[in-house]
C-alpha cells in the first residue's frame, strides 16, 4: 500500500472510531422536565460541563458531615466545601454531653471523628466556602471564594447560623478586643476579670460555667423576669459560686480604651434606670442565631426568621434537588444530635432523588473524568507533540521515565472523555511518566508511524520503543493501574 493510501485508510479508521464512541453515549438519557428547568441525566448532556459534582454538601457541622456519610457510602461522589468556620459551631462549645451513645466528648473530636468517617468512605473535604449559587441552571452552579465554579448534580445546605449580635454603641469596635461569642475561645484570655455574659439561654449558661473558672467576676444580662435555659443546665450554675444573674436587665453600650473593652451600660427594662458598670472587661455575647441563608436569598423559600422551609416531612427545599438540615432549616432543636440524624435524612433524600431521576452508577463511572476533584489541583499540562522530530527530542530528554502518547481527533467524545482519565493518572505518577497528546489527524505521520487503529489509542513508550498500546475505554483506576505495569 502506498503511503498515501495507507494516511487515506488511518483517517477513516480514526472518523469511524469518533463516531462509534458517539453512539456507545448517545443511548444513555433521562430527561426530566421540571417548571423552569430540564435535569438531562445523560453523559451527553453533562460531558461539557467542567467540575461536576453529583452531591454538593454546603458547611462542615454534623448535619452535613452525616449527609456527606450517607452520600459517600452510598457510592455518590460527594464533595464536601467546609465554610468559614470548619465544624459549625460545635468546634466553638466545651465539653457535649448529649452526644448520643458518647458519655462526654469535645465537640471538635465529634467533627473529626465524622470528617473521619465521611472520607473513609470517599468524600472529599474542600477548605474553601460558598460566595454564590445560582439555581436558575442546572446542573445548579456555585462559585467558592476561591473562584471555584463548580455544577452541582444535587446539593445539601448544612450552612448553619451565626451568633446574633446586639447592634450597640461599641459593640463592633470591639468586637475581638474583649466582645466575643465564644467563651471557649476567650475565656483563658480574662483570668481574674469582671466580665458579662448576655443573654439567658442554654448558651448564655455555657458560657458562664466555662468562664467561671477564668473570670473573678460573671454576671449573666437577663432581659425578662426568667431564663430560658433548661433546668438542667440553670442547677449546673450553683456549682459556679462566682456567677451572679441579674433579671431585667440588658446592655446599651459598651466602652473601651486603648482597644479594650473597660467597661459598659446597662439598663434595668422594668424601671429604665441606667448604670454603668466600670470595671467590665469581657463582653460575652449568647443570645441566639441567626440562619445562614443569605446567599439563596430569592431562591430558596425561607421562614419570615430566614430558615429554610422544608417540603412536608421530608428535607428537601423548595428547589428540586436541593436539600438542608440542621441549624440553617431548624429553628427549634439545635441540637448537634438533631442536625445528624436530619443530615442523614437530607442525604437520603439526595440519594433518592438522584436516584429516580436517572443517577446511576454507569452514568458516575462514565462522567468521572469530568468530576470536581481538588486534589488535581496541581495537575500535569499534557503537551502536545505535533511530528516524530519532537517526539525524538521528547525522548532523547527523558530516557528515565515512560512516556504515554494519547491520539485523539477534536470532536471524538471518548477522546474527551479519556483525555482527563488520563491527565489524572498521570499526575499521580507525574514521577515516573510523561503524558503527550497527538491529534491523530493533523499528525498524520505519527499516526501511522504507530499504526493508530483509531481514536482514542494510547501508546506506551520505554526508552524510545513501544512497548504498549491499548484502544480501551477505561476509569481512572484502570487507566492508573494500565500505565503502572509498564513502569
Ligand atoms: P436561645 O434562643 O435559647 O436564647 C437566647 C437568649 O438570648 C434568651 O435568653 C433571649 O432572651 C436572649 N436575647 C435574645 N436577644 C436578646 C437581646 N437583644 N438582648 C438581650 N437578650 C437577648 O439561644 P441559645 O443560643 O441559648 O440556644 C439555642 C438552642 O440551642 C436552644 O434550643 C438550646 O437549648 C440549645 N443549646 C443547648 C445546649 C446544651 O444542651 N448543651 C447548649 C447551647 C444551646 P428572651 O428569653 O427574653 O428571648
Amino acid at each position: 500500500m502506498s503511503v498515501n493510501k495507507k494516511l487515506v485508510v488511518v483517517s477513516i479508521l480514526l472518523i469511524c472510531g469518533a463516531l462509534s464512541g458517539l453512539a456507545w453515549r448517545y443511548f444513555k438519557s433521562v430527561k426530566i422536565e421540571s417548571k423552569q428547568l430540564v435535569f438531562d441525566f445523560s453523559f451527553e448532556s453533562l460531558k461539557e460541563k467542567p467540575n461536576i459534582v453529583p452531591l454538593l454538601v454546603l458547611g462542615s457541622g454534623p448535619a452535613s458531615l452525616a449527609a456527606a456519610l450517607y452520600g459517600s457510602r452510598t457510592n455518590i461522589r460527594t464533595v464536601v466545601i467546609k465554610g468559614n468556620q470548619p465544624g459549625g459551631q460545635l468546634t466553638g462549645t466545651s465539653y457535649i454531653e448529649n452526644w448520643p451513645g458518647v458519655r462526654k466528648i469535645r465537640g471538635t473530636e465529634i467533627i473529626k471523628d465524622c470528617e473521619e468517617q465521611a472520607a473513609r468512605f470517599g468524600a472529599i473535604m474542600v477548605s474553601d466556602s460558598v460566595q454564590s449559587v445560582d439555581f436558575t441552571q442546572w446542573p445548579y452552579k456555585v462559585i467558592t471564594e476561591e473562584g471555584k465554579e463548580l455544577h452541582a448534580l444535587s446539593l445539601f445546605i448544612g450552612t448553619g447560623a451565626t451568633p446574633r449580635k446586639l447592634g450597640i454603641p461599641g459593640e463592633w469596635k470591639y468586637f475581638g478586643k474583649g466582645v466575643t461569642t465564644c467563651a471557649i475561645c476567650d475565656a483563658p484570655f480574662h483570668k481574674g476579670d469582671e466580665v458579662v455574659v448576655i443573654g439567658g439561654g442554654d448558651s448564655a449558661v455555657e458560657e458562664a460555667i466555662e468562664l467561671s473558672s477564668y473570670a473573678r467576676q460573671i454576671r449573666m444580662l437577663v432581659r425578662g423576669d426568667v431564663m430560658r435555659a433548661s433546668p438542667t443546665m440553670i442547677d449546673r450554675l450553683a456549682d459556679c459560686s462566682n456567677v451572679k444573674i441579674v433579671y431585667n436587665t440588658t446592655i446599651t453600650e459598651i466602652y473601651g480604651v486603648d482597644d479594650h473593652v473597660k467597661g459598659i451600660q446597662v439598663i434595668n427594662t422594668k424601671t429604665n434606670e441606667k448604670e454603668e458598670w466600670k470595671d467590665v472587661k469581657g463582653v460575652f455575647l449568647a443570645i441566639g442565631h441567626i440562619p445562614n441563608t443569605q446567599i439563596f436569598n430569592g431562591q430558596l423559600e425561607t421562614t419570615k426568621e430566614g430558615y429554610l422551609k422544608m417540603l412536608g416531612r421530608s428535607h428537601h427545599t423548595s428547589q428540586k434537588g436541593v436539600f438542608a438540615a440542621g441549624d440553617v432549616s431548624d429553628p427549634r432543636y439545635k441540637q448537634a444530635g438533631v442536625a445528624a440524624g436530619d443530615g442523614i435524612k437530607g442525604g437520603l433524600d439526595a440519594v433518592w432523588w438522584l436516584s429516580e431521576s436517572g443517577f446511576s452508577d454507569s452514568l458516575q463511572k462514565d462522567l468521572e473524568p469530568f468530576f470536581f476533584d481538588p486534589r488535581l489541583d496541581n495537575k500535569i499540562d499534557m503537551q502536545r507533540i505535533n511530528n516524530i522530530a519532537e517526539l525524538d527530542e521528547l525522548i532523547a530528554h527523558n530516557l528515565d521515565k515512560i512516556i504515554i502518547v494519547d491520539f485523539y481527533t477534536k470532536f471524538c467524545p471518548s477522546c474527551i472523555h479519556m483525555m482527563p482519565v488520563l491527565e489524572w493518572a498521570g499526575t499521580k505518577l507525574k514521577d515516573k511518566v510523561i503524558c503527550v497528546k497527538v491529534d491523530g489527524i493533523a499528525s498524520l505521520d505519527l499516526t501511522s508511524h504507530f499504526e493508530a487503529p483509531g481514536v482514542p489509542y494510547f501508546v506506551v513508550l520505554k526508552k524510545g520503543k513501544q512497548v504498549g498500546a491499548t484502544q480501551d475505554m477505561m476509569n481512572r483506576e484502570e487507566m492508573y493501574n494500565f500505565i503502572k505495569k509498564h513502569l
